[in-house]
């Protein structure tokens, strides 16, 4: 793999093999992850529907260094990580509290998710960011909490549309990842996969181009080489997320910097969540 110089890291061209997943050439790079976050939807009934639907679906695909991260709602963890026992599936989390336990009323710790087989757990969704007021400092101690009990956590990170408009993008990514992310030490920082999620993309239909998520998964990766090195920087898988389906997952995909998906909307139906895994 080389450096561009504009901080684009070439991958070896993907075989025209899509949607089939057993891509041997591939299993030396960094792990792709397609991830559901299905937010505040489902009864439990349908929830466990959908997560049989895709469970079943999942054990004819070939899942070479790829993962399929599943987050419902914190109320059917535990039924995700039982089915996920028998199936090909990784289960998340959408939120945590930054503690391990004691007064905190109506939340859910870190350790509570670990002792449900929760290996990630979403931090930094705009959506915390914004209806909750969640800070860099707070989403810094979610951070280490997870990582304390060796949860994956999974960064989300993105502009808003008027600072996209006003070319502050990239500083504002910046300083998400500086003041939430780059005090961890090396190795628990690759232990982190961060989304890049443009927040005027989200739910709204309108899906960043794959040329703007690569300009921007390639500056992210590049800040983690002057932050880290090159080697944790390559290691690092970086999802896009922001109305990527069906139709648009194999070309945002397909950019050298884009390790897969974090998918909201699309991820609540099971055949076209699965259209999106097979397009990795
Ligand atoms: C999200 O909320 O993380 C997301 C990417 O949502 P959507 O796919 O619906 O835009």
């Amino acid at each position: 793999m080389t450096d561009t110089g504009r901080g684009t890291f070439m991958k070896e061209k993907k075989p025209d093999l899509k949607p089939n997943l057993n891509i041997k050439t591939n299993l030396k790079m960094r792990k792709k992850i397609v991830a559901g976050n299905w937010k505040m939807n489902m009864t439990f009934d349908e929830a466990e529907t959908l997560l049989t639907e895709i469970a079943d679906a999942l054990d004819d695909f070939t899942l070479d260094n790829t993962e399929v991260i599943l987050c419902p709602p914190a109320l059917y963890l535990e039924m995700a990580s039982d089915v996920a026992e028998e199936a090909s599936f990784s289960v998340g989390a959408q939120n945590c509290y930054p503690a391990d336990n004691g007064a905190f009323t109506g939340e859910i710790s870190p350790v509570m998710l670990r002792s449900l087989q929760v290996d990630y757990c979403i931090i930094g969704h705009s959506e915390r960011r914004k209806y909750f007021n969640e800070s860099h400092e707070f989403l810094m101690q979610k951070a280490d909490a997870l990582l304390r009990h060796d949860i994956h956590p999974i960064f989300c990170c993105g502009e808003v549309l008027s600072e996209r408009e006003a070319n502050s993008h990239f500083d504002v990514v910046r300083k998400q990842l500086e003041e939430s992310l780059f005090h961890l030490p090396v190795e628990e920082f690759k232990k982190v996969v961060i989304a890049y999620e443009p927040v005027w993309a989200i739910g709204t239909g309108v899906n960043a181009t794959p040329g703007q998520a690569q300009e921007m998964h390639a500056y992210i990766r590049q800040q983690i080489v002057e932050k880290y090195d090159y080697e944790t920087a390559n290691n690092t898988t970086i999802l896009y997320g922001g109305s990527c389906n069906a139709k648009n997952a194999a070309e945002l995909f397909s950019q050298n910097d884009v390790d897969g998906g974090l998918i909201g909307g699309a991820s609540l139906k099971s055949e076209e969540f699965l259209q999106i895994v097979s397009a990795l």
